[in-house]
């Protein structure tokens, strides 16, 4: 099928229209006219070329809700006129350990996880296109289903930003007890506060960014702290139980260390890049960790979004046309947003 999308040649490049060839669905493979798609930074930093592995053209997306306009052979979970979401993955061995344990984000099998767009993984000579595109093919395991009467729009950044801060939550037992942290609040960091308070825990947000307190503390946050006022950041030292890192570049993760209770875990989201001058110390005389995450499984990426439903949780959202794409990603770069999460509409590729 002809597909219309929205890519980069180049990491230099702006991103302009593309037409492109998708496979019709094959058995099992359910295809979906995109209606809405989130911006996460990580289009940025693929885009870019920021993590040194990105294939062009770069098509992103992984934040795609759609309806169902055909579904391949032996499909069962989907039928046509049905929504559905797809998050950061479409494939996986499927028989790994990981794979069988639902976290195919993790996948051991030779090429791990295919991604919703530059995958599948180690293979170089191929490539995926994500959900800045008119129309997408998934496999059936790999599709969503959105609960009834959950909007739209709001699906895509549950898939990453939602399921990227819910996932170490659970495995980090975020709960009643818990005081979770959440540094750097855009797209990933307010999905936190609004699920760490769903779990139950008291949410500390740090932002750079004073003009986000009112909105961080509505959003449920019972306290705001400015990451850059170090004297604030004194008061609050071991106060933390998990703090979630998403910030998105190299910083000085000192300051955060400091922040956490004895055994607190710090899970890395965010910058995949470097720290420079880790001081060792006081994780070693207060047993912290400082630990990663990677999205989530399917399994949970579909428990997170029935939560989102069954709670009334939305992503504070700023709907944008297609076209507006690379203003969208400036604005991500510059890091000064004070959206949380740009959602585009496709509607305009389908006119
Ligand atoms: P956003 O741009 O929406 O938010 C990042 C936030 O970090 C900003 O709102 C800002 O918060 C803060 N920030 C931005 N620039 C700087 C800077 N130069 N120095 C310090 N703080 C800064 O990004 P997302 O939430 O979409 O993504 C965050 C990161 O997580 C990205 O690197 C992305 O690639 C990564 N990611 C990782 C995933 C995983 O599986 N591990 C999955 C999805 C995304 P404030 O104004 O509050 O300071
Ligand atoms: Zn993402």
């Amino acid at each position: 099928m002809k597909v219309f999308g929205f890519g980069a040649q180049d990491a230099d490049k702006e991103l302009t229209p593309l037409v492109f060839d998708r496979k019709d669905p094959r058995a099992g493979e359910v295809a979906f006219k995109v209606t809405y798609c989130g911006v996460c930074h990580s289009d940025l930093h693929q885009v870019r070329n920021d993590w040194k592995n990105t294939k062009y053209p770069c098509i992103p997306g992984h934040e795609v809700v759609g309806e169902v306009t055909e579904v391949g052979e032996g499909v069962t979970r989907f039928k046509k006129g049905d929504t559905i979401g797809v998050g950061c993955m479409v494939n996986s061995c499927m028989e790994c350990e990981k794979c069988h344990d639902n976290v195919e984000n993790y996948c051991q099998g030779p090429i791990g996880f295919t991604g919703t767009y530059n995958g599948p993984g180690k293979k170089e000579d191929q490539n995926t296109y994500g959900g800045y595109s008119s129309h997408m093919v998934v496999r059936e395991e790999f599709g969503i289903k959105v609960p009834k009467g959950y909007d739209p729009k709001y699906v895509g950044p549950v898939l990453c930003a939602g399921i990227t801060v819910y996932s170490p939550m659970k495995h980090w037992n975020v709960g009643k007890n818990t005081t979770l942290g959440v540094a750097g609040v855009g797209g990933l960091g307010h999905m936190a506060i609004k699920l760490g308070k769903a779990l139950g825990a008291k949410v500390v947000a740090l932002t750079r960014s004073e003009g986000k307190k009112d909105k961080l503390l509505n959003m449920g946050a019972d306290e705001v702290i400015i990451s850059e006022n170090k004297d604030d950041m004194k008061a609050a030292a071991q106060s933390i139980d998990v703090l979630i890192n998403t910030i998105p570049v190299p910083h000085d993760i000192n300051p955060y260390v400091n922040l956490m209770k004895p055994d607190g875990s710090i899970v890395i989201v965010g910058n995949l890049i470097n720290f420079e001058n880790v001081v060792p110390a006081p994780l070693v005389v207060n047993r912290i960790s400082i630990a990663g995450s990677l999205i989530g499984g399917i399994k949970e990426t579909q428990e997170v979004l029935d939560i989102c439903a069954e709670h009334d949780i939305s992503p504070d959202i700023k709907m944008v046309k297609m076209q507006q794409i690379n203003d969208v990603l400036d604005t991500l770069e510059k890091g000064n947003d004070s959206d949380f999460r740009h959602v585009i509409d496709m509607q305009s590729l389908h006119d």
